[in-house]
C-alpha cells in the first residue's frame, strides 16, 4: 500500500468515528466548489464505504466564485445556500477585507471602538502597537502604519461571516445537522492553531486538517479527481479578486482571468484595499 491509499484508508477510520458522535446522518458536507472540498466530495461519493454516500452535499452561492466554481457548486450540491447580505451591504456597514483575516479582525474591532468615541480594548490596542506578547503579536507594519494613520477606509474579516459562516450557521440550526470542513492546516498559521484534531469542540468534523498539499496532489493524480482549470493559474481560490490572495499575488492572477463585468464589480467592491495593497486592475 502506497502512502496515497495508506492516507485513505486512514481517511475511512476517521470519518467511522461520525458514528460516534451521532451518526452519519448527523452531517453536511459543506462544500465550496474548490479543491479540497471537492477531494471529500470525491471521498465520499465515489471512494469510500456506500452509507457515506447518504452525506447531505451544502453548498453557498457566495455571488463571489469564479463561474466554474460556482457552475460546481450548482452541480454537485443537494442543497444550495444564499446568503442574507450582499457584497455591497457588507461593504457599506462593515467595511471589507484588506490585509489577511487575522489582522482584519483586530483592525475592525479597532475602527469600531474609535468610531464610536471609545477607547480600543487592551488586547486590541496591543494588536494594533505591535506590543502584544503572548503569541501572534499583531498586525503588520504596513497595516499598522495604515490604520494609524486616521485616513484608512473600513476594514473588516466579516465578508467572510456574512457570505459564507452566517448561511452555514442558520442553516444548522435549521437542519440539526453539523458540518463535514474540508479546512487543512496548512492554509495559514491561524488554522493551523485552529484546527489541530478532527474534531473541533463544537464537533464540527475536520478529518483533513492534517492533509498536505503535496499529498492531495499525489491523490488528485493518482484517483484523476477532476480540478477546477482556475488552479492551473492560482494555487487557492475562495472568492474573484479577494484580498486575501494578495501575499501571493493570486489576486492579480485571478483578476486577469474573470470577465470584464467581474473585474468591474470586484475593482469597485475591494477598491480601496486594491488601492493600498498597490493591486493593479488592468482594463
Ligand atoms: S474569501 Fe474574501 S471575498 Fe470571499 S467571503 Fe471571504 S473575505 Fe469575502
Amino acid at each position: 500500500m502506497d502512502e496515497v491509499d495508506f492516507y485513505l484508508e486512514d481517511l475511512k477510520s476517521k470519518f467511522r468515528k461520525l458514528k460516534n458522535v451521532g451518526g452519519y446522518d448527523k452531517y453536511y458536507l459543506s462544500y465550496s466548489g474548490g479543491k479540497d472540498s471537492h477531494f471529500l466530495y470525491w471521498f465520499i461519493k465515489e471512494y469510500s464505504y456506500p452509507e457515506f454516500k447518504d452525506i447531505k452535499i451544502v453548498g453557498i452561492n457566495t455571488y463571489m466564485e469564479h463561474h466554474e466554481i460556482r457552475d460546481r457548486i450548482m452541480k454537485n450540491s443537494d442543497i444550495v445556500l444564499f446568503p442574507t447580505m450582499k457584497p455591497m451591504e457588507i461593504k457599506e456597514k462593515y467595511g471589507i477585507p484588506c490585509f489577511s483575516k487575522e489582522q482584519d479582525f483586530y483592525i475592525y474591532y479597532y475602527q469600531n471602538a474609535l468610531r464610536k468615541g471609545k477607547q480600543p480594548s487592551r488586547t486590541i490596542q496591543e494588536k494594533i502597537d505591535g506590543t502584544y506578547k503572548k503569541g501572534f503579536s499583531g498586525i503588520s507594519k504596513k497595516a499598522r502604519e495604515y490604520v494609524k494613520s486616521g485616513n484608512a477606509h473600513k476594514i473588516t474579516h466579516l465578508c467572510c461571516h456574512y457570505l459564507k459562516k452566517e448561511p452555514a450557521r442558520k442553516f444548522e440550526k435549521e437542519s440539526g445537522l453539523k458540518p463535514i470542513l474540508g479546512i487543512r492546516g496548512g492554509e495559514s498559521n491561524l488554522r493551523k492553531r485552529q484546527y489541530r484534531t478532527c474534531f473541533t469542540k463544537d464537533k464540527k468534523f475536520t478529518p483533513i486538517h492534517d492533509l498536505s498539499d503535496d499529498l492531495l496532489d499525489k491523490i488528485i493524480k493518482k484517483y484523476n479527481i477532476e480540478v477546477p482549470k482556475v488552479y492551473e493559474h492560482i494555487e487557492r481560490t475562495g472568492c474573484m479578486g479577494c484580498p486575501y490572495g494578495s501575499y501571493k499575488h493570486d489576486t492579480e492572477k485571478e483578476l486577469e482571468l474573470i470577465n470584464d463585468n467581474q473585474r468591474k464589480f470586484v475593482s469597485e467592491y475591494f477598491k480601496e484595499s486594491y488601492e493600498v495593497l498597490g493591486i493593479e486592475v488592468k482594463e
